[in-house]
């Protein structure tokens, strides 16, 4: 697929990095959802590869969650950012049909949102709260993303019955085990919404 709706996106990237799905049309357990491919993803044309990533992946593993069996991983947006730096609006906006139209074929149980930006696609009238608030807000929601879709958005159009929608801190601070607002660490933070997730599947 070829697509040339970002400007400056399309001068960064190498390659367009599409979603990865469990293969053999296994069912789709978890669709783990980051903000942007990195440098390593780019290069490598697959969401999730670099050290960072990784992370995430033995976290899942540890609860017998496999990578292209149980779950599969995309992306806001497709194409890299220059130097790192967060999509934009307009850049989220133009890739987010794609991103619907990925969750509504793929069918999840649960979308895993990972960092704020990816969180907050989700979190409707809530997007400005903190990470941590988010994931209050949810726990105290069933996980059930239909309290925050904004009525009419292609998100919302798309979300198939059911899914529910789940947060973790981006791999970044995972990896680098930074401190959380609330004095843990987010590891421990993300650990625990992994527990939650795997209780529910
Ligand atoms: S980020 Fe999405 S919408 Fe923008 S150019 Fe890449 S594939 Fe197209």
């Amino acid at each position: 697929m070829t697509c040339t709706k970002c400007e400056a996106l399309c001068a960064s990237r190498a390659q367009i990095v599409e979603p990865d799905l469990p293969e053999f049309d296994r069912p789709c357990r978890v669709l783990v959802i980051g903000e942007a491919p990195g440098a390593d993803e780019d290069t490598q044309g697959k969401g999730f590869v670099g050290r960072a990533g990784r992370t995430l992946h033995t976290l899942l593993e540890e609860h017998e969650l496999r990578r292209g069996y149980d779950y599969g991983c995309a992306n806001v947006v497709r194409c890299r950012p220059p130097e790192n730096r967060k999509p934009t609006k307009l850049e989220i906006e133009a890739c987010l049909p794609k991103l619907a139209e990925t969750i509504s074929t793929s069918k999840p149980q649960v979308v895993l949102a990972v960092g704020d930006t990816a969180a907050q696609v989700f979190m409707g009238k809530h997007h400005d709260i903190g990470l941590l608030q988010k994931i209050q807000y949810l726990k105290e929601n069933a996980y059930c993303p239909r309290s925050l879709l904004g009525y009419g958005s292609v998100l919302d159009m798309k979300w198939p019955y059911g899914t529910r929608l789940f947060v973790i801190p981006h791999t970044s601070p995972l990896a680098w085990n930074r401190n959380a607002p609330d004095g843990r660490k987010w590891s421990e933070v993300g650990a625990e919404q992994v527990r939650r997730m795997v209780k529910l599947l």
